[in-house]
């Protein structure tokens, strides 16, 4: 990059971030509601209702929590995982799908990503699981990630893991909304975990939620996340604990939070995508950036019904330093300097210190998503002056 610290760079008004919370008015609603009838703890109505309208979004009984980590975390516990367990995972994530491996020090095995959708490689997770099923040591559990709001190639994932008995997790954080073959990720596997973290496509300011097939796992998780409080013979609540408990439960305040948000979901992705769209076209003609793909999966596109849909949470891009005349990371630089945030792909785990020590199959696809790839100011609020200002700046930049 030649003489940017040199170049009149015109700065927005206010820094242009990532991804913001996007509140709408119901969710204030929800929130009085629960000031005024004094349900200021985990328990309450909103908790109640919020677990009954993700059930009818996700199709499965579901759990609401602290934190997708906490969801991930207690996923994990649910298919058993303990000390000395290996469970994959795909190396191109955030710390937050592996962390939770580690508090129940199993070990993470990390694979690649394929191209396609930057999502666990199958071709990598079959090699794997047949040179494991011969020597007898097959993983605890498979976690999946949808990263960016695409889905995994779910039904390769799925027969493979049923083939060798292995369950999958999967960590759909990022990826509420988000339709495979007209199926919901999330509700896939044997159990799934989602994210209401202040940056995702809906928020609670914090929170998770977990769903299982199984409503006899989704209560025993529940009752985890409140410490594991059994019923006394007494009745006095004379608590009686036979299995360790955690202080995992969403509050009933964040819970008329995401309750609000949730009712504002498709149009918060139909607005994403549409952010997203903007930007393709606005960058169609510059050579040496392209979009992330959408993967359709050989089925209907993302506006059947029956087909797949990425949300497009964040519009991710990948630069061609030579074509573009700029690095993915000057980019992120430049943009920075005209008060614009944009950040890179995920670093991949294996590249993290903690990490390092741990087995990865593959890798190099995720180091050059990470090396070339960008994240752009994707939040449903974003007006179209805003994103016209990064567009700009983005065209200012290349051939620089
Ligand atoms: C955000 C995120 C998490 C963690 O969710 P929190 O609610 O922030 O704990 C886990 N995995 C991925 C891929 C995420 O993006």
């Amino acid at each position: 990059m030649k003489g940017t610290s040199v170049l009149p760079i015109r700065k927005a008004d206010r820094r242009i971030l990532l991804s913001v919370p996007h509140i709408g008015t119901a969710e204030r609603r929800y929130v009085q509601e629960a000031f005024d009838s004094n349900w200021m703890s985990t328990v309450g109505p909103n908790l109640t209702a919020v677990e009954a309208e993700f059930q009818k979004l996700s199709g499965l009984a579901s759990v609401a929590l602290g934190s997708g980590t906490a969801a991930l975390h207690l996923g994990l516990r649910l298919l058993g995982v303990g000390p000395g367990d290996e469970v994959v995972t795909p190396t191109l994530s955030f710390a937050a799908s592996a962390n939770p491996i580690r508090y129940e020090h199993a070990a993470p095995v990390f694979i690649d990503s394929e191209r396609g959708t930057w999502n666990l490689d199958p071709g990598l997770l079959e090699d794997f699981l047949v040179a494991r099923a011969r020597v007898n040591r097959l993983p605890k559990v498979v976690m999946v990630v949808h990263l960016f709001g695409q889905s995994a190639d779910m039904d390769v994932i799925l027969s493979l893991c049923a083939r060798y008995g292995v369950p999958v997790l999967e960590d759909a954080a990022e990826a509420l909304g988000t339709r495979y073959k007209g199926r919901v990720p999330g509700t896939l596997g044997a159990a799934g975990a989602y994210s209401f973290n202040g940056n995702k496509i809906i928020t609670g300011t914090t929170g998770g939620m977990l769903v299982a097939p199984q409503k006899t796992d989704v209560d025993r998780v529940r009752r985890w996340s409140t410490q594991a409080r059994d019923p006394d013979p007494l009745g006095i609540n004379n608590y009686v604990h036979s299995e360790l408990g955690f202080n995992y439960r969403m509050s009933n305040v964040v819970a008329g939070i995401v309750r609000g948000q949730l009712e504002a979901l498709e149009d918060r992705v139909s607005a994403r995508r549409a952010v997203f769209r903007r930007y393709e076209e606005g960058l169609a003609d510059l050579d040496g950036i392209e979009p992330q793909p959408e993967a359709h999966f050989n089925g209907p596109g993302p506006d059947d019904p029956r087909g797949s849909r990425h949300t497009r949470w964040l519009s991710c891009f990948l630069v061609d330093e030579t074509r573009f005349g700029m690095s993915a990371v000057d980019l992120i630089r430049y943009l920075d300097r005209c008060d614009v945030e944009a950040r890179p792909v995920w670093r991949p785990l294996h590249t993290q210190p903690y990490y390092a020590r741990y087995e990865c199959l593959g890798g190099g696809v995720a180091e050059d998503l990470n090396r070339r790839g960008i994240c752009l100011p994707s939040s449903s609020s974003l007006t179209l002056e805003d994103q016209q200002f990064v567009i700009d700046r983005i065209r200012d930049a290349h051939g620089r």
